[in-house]
């Protein structure tokens, strides 16, 4: 018996509308369910709100600098609820251009809860529909650790619709979204302490760009609490009061926590097939994004590899060519994927770290270039980038770039282009800068600063 679909996603984020789009694309009758929101949430709740609101957090250091060109503004005053409705009427409209691009490309779409009742069908307000194959793509929810006054503490998705800013956060976490939203509140004029578990947030990045981003951050005067964790919060008369592991206690407005984000599955009806989580409980998949149940894919958030929307996109595209356009199928390249953390400034990685690098038996050279931009030199900031290429000694090919400053992931990423390319450090040498900007001194280090 023919299917009612050839292809049924269940959501529609950034990889689920990849998928969707390009398999319709390709001719296969496709259905899409999305419960919440279209677009998903790097849309909704993630990279685009979080992008605007990092724009509006920056101004507070434009106003500063300007000074020092000339002008002279008055006092300047900020209107949270102003941000945020302009912020809800963008994402109105980049839902409604979701809405139109899968309509447009012939996807049946279905704005509603999907659960799948077995291997080939899906259930969405009551009615079934049967598909060769189904797709989940139903991304990931924060999660917040279990303590004590838990339901008192509010995560990301809530902290893009306060109805006010807070006068003083605590952000709990070390993570991207940790210090993106530290760098938000303070940059908007909140008081804020940035409490992570360990020795030095920013885990698994460059050890340079942690200590960097660390002194930069501070030098702001935003308050850096490492070693720190919170065992319970309680109400209190003025606000919140949170008691830290170590007995300390600290009161606030908000305690916002960023601490990782938990595949969403619920109500999925996963039981009703053979599909297998792996131990931190992601849906389990093979390198063609094939779960357990062969009629059953996955791929973004919910597979937990790599939680970014460029990676989410590239899954959805390779499962719509791998099953309807083989022909121009290409797998993920996991190995040298860029990414940029918002903070202020911003981070920009591709590659390689300095530890990774020498963990991995590479004979590392480390070119860095440590410098006050040329913007600053009219104004008080004493805000430094960072730029750092680690090399591999023996082939000479660039392993790694990193910054720490001032549009960091615009730079990186065509930098990415060139590590693809396997660039060596020769190639960089041999490129032309553009001057006067930043980014030319990732094509003027000439001196390794360790052999
Ligand atoms: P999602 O985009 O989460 O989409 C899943 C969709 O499935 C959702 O719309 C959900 O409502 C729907 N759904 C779930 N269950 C069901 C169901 N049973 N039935 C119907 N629909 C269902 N990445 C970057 O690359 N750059 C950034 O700057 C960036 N910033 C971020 C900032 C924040 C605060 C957060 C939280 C994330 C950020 N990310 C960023 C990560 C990025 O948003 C995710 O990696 C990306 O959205 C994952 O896409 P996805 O398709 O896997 O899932
Ligand atoms: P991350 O995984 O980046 O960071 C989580 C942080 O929380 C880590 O510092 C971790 O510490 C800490 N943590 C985890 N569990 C606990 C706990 N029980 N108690 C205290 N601290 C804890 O997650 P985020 O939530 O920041 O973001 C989720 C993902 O979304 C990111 O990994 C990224 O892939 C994506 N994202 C991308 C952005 C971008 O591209 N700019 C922006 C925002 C999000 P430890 O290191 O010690 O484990």
């Amino acid at each position: 018996m023919p299917y009612d679909f050839d292809l049924f996603v269940i959501g529609a984020g950034s990889g689920g509308v990849r998928a969707a789009r390009f398999a319709a694309g390709y001719g296969a009758r496709v259905a899409v369910a999305e419960s919440r929101y279209l677009g998903g949430t790097c849309v909704n709740v993630g990279c685009v709100p979080k992008k605007l609101l990092v724009y509006g957090a920056h101004f507070a250091d434009d106003f500063e600098q300007a000074e020092g060109f000339g002008w002279s503004l008055g006092e300047a005053t900020f209107d949270w609820a102003t941000l945020i409705a302009n912020k809800n009427r963008e994402i109105l409209r980049l839902n409604g251009i979701y809405r139109n691009l899968l309509v447009n490309s012939g996807v049946t779409l279905l704005e509603s809860h999907a659960r799948i009742v077995d291997a080939h069908t899906v259930e969405v307000d009551g009615q079934r529909f049967s598909a060769a194959t189904i797709l989940v793509a139903t991304g990931g929810w924060p999660q917040i650790p279990d303590i004590p006054g838990k339901d008192l503490a509010i995560s990301s998705n809530e902290a893009f619709f306060l109805k006010e800013l807070p006068k003083r956060v605590l952000v709990v976490g070390g993570g991207y979204i940790a210090v993106e939203f530290a760098s938000i509140f303070h940059g908007l004029g909140t008081q804020t302490s940035l409490l992570y578990r360990g020795e030095l947030f920013m885990r698994g990045f460059d050890g340079a760009v942690r200590q960097h981003l660390k002194a930069e951050l501070e030098k702001k005067g935003l308050d850096l609490q490492f070693n720190s964790d919170i065992a319970r919060i309680d109400r209190h008369e003025d606000g919140l009061l949170a008691t830290l592991k170590d007995g300390r206690q600290l009161q606030a407005d908000c305690v916002f926590y960023a601490t990782g984000r938990q595949p969403m599955l619920e109500n999925l009806g996963l039981e009703n097939t053979g599909v297998e989580l792996t131990d931190k409980g992601f849906i389990k998949v093979d390198d063609n994004y094939q779960t357990s149940e062969p009629s059953i894919l996955a791929i973004g958030d919910v597979i937990g590899r790599v939680q970014l929307t460029p990676v989410a996109l590239s899954e959805g595209m390779a499962v719509a060519r791998r099953l309807f356009k083989p022909e121009e199928y290409r797998p993920v390249d996991y190995a040298t994927i860029p990414t940029a953390v918002f903070s202020l400034p911003n981070i920009g990685t591709v590659g390689l770290t300095e530890e990774d690098a020498r963990s991995q038996g590479y004979a590392v050279q480390v070119f860095e270039s440590r410098f006050r931009a040329m913007k600053l030199t009219l104004t008080d900031s004493q805000e430094r980038t960072l730029m750092k290429l680690v090399v591999d000694a023996k082939t000479d090919r660039v392993l790694g770039c990193h910054m720490v400053g001032p549009e960091a992931g615009e730079i990186i990423q065509g930098l990415a282009v060139a590590l693809k390319a396997g660039a060596t450090k020769r190639v960089f040498d041999d490129t032309l800068g553009i001057h006067p900007t930043a980014a030319e001194e990732f094509v003027t280090m000439r001196t390794p600063v360790t052999a």
